[in-house]
């Protein structure tokens, strides 16, 4: 600690002070997630697998797509999916045009028990909600530039969020609070409308994905 300024060399940099805050706020995430699975007689990954197949498919996801989306191995993924099969809550179906291929489904108790799984994290919304919109639509921004950089490294599931996607046209209409635009319903949106899991989504080839990236972030919340 110096005399002059006693923040400077014992507060650490921001970057480090940020990452503590997200470590907390995943502790706090997780140990919410065992509450709630634990009361529903459920793990936090047949909760996760629950809640992939309701936000990703309603044709049904493979076995090594529900492992790359949560990020676990084959193994445990498979031995998950067979305990939620004699639960009733899952189903496996052989593909019509390739029988060798099964997809796992929702049953209709499984799309139920996953409508509540997906409110688990609701609790974080009071927190978020303390937040202003501007506070709010930066912190989103510094997010989807997190997760960016996590997916390219390969430490995070792939997630469907438009600065991925290949219907995204970033900062067409500069002068706009809607600067963007989505070509898939063909309309404007703004910073504050970017999505983190688009059922829509469809990736940018990776040749235009660099370029897309670029001229967002170019433009976008310091
Ligand atoms: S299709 Fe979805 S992910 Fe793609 S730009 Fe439009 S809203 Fe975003």
């Amino acid at each position: 600690m110096t005399k002059d300024d006693p923040f400077e060399g014992t507060s650490g940099s921001v970057a480090r002070r940020v990452m503590t805050g997200l470590v907390k706020v995943g502790i706090a995430i997780k140990s919410h997630a065992w509450q709630e699975a634990e009361g529903r007689n459920l793990t936090p990954t047949q909760g996760q697998i629950l809640a992939l197949l309701r936000l990703r498919s309603s044709t049904g996801l493979r076995l090594s797509e529900l492992a790359d989306g949560l990020a676990v191995s084959l193994a445990t993924t498979s031995e998950t999916v067979d305990t939620l099969v004699q639960k009733g809550f899952v189903q496996k179906t052989r593909l019509p045009q390739d029988g060798r291929v099964r997809t796992i489904t929702l049953t209709e108790t499984g799309k139920a028990e996953a409508d509540r799984v997906a409110g688990w994290p609701d609790f974080l919304l009071d927190a978020v909600d303390t937040l202003s919109p501007a506070e709010q639509t930066v912190f989103l921004h510094g997010l989807i530039k997190m997760i960016r950089a996590l997916q390219e490294r390969g430490q995070i599931p792939v997630s469907r969020m438009c600065v991925t996607c290949r219907f995204f046209r970033p900062h067409v209409y500069p002068e706009s609070d809607r600067p963007h635009h989505c070509a898939f319903v063909d309309l404007p949106f703004g910073d504050r409308h970017l999505r983190l899991e688009c059922p829509d989504h469809e990736p940018s080839p990776p040749e235009a994905a660099e370029r897309i990236w670029k001229q967002f972030v170019s433009l976008g919340s310091e």
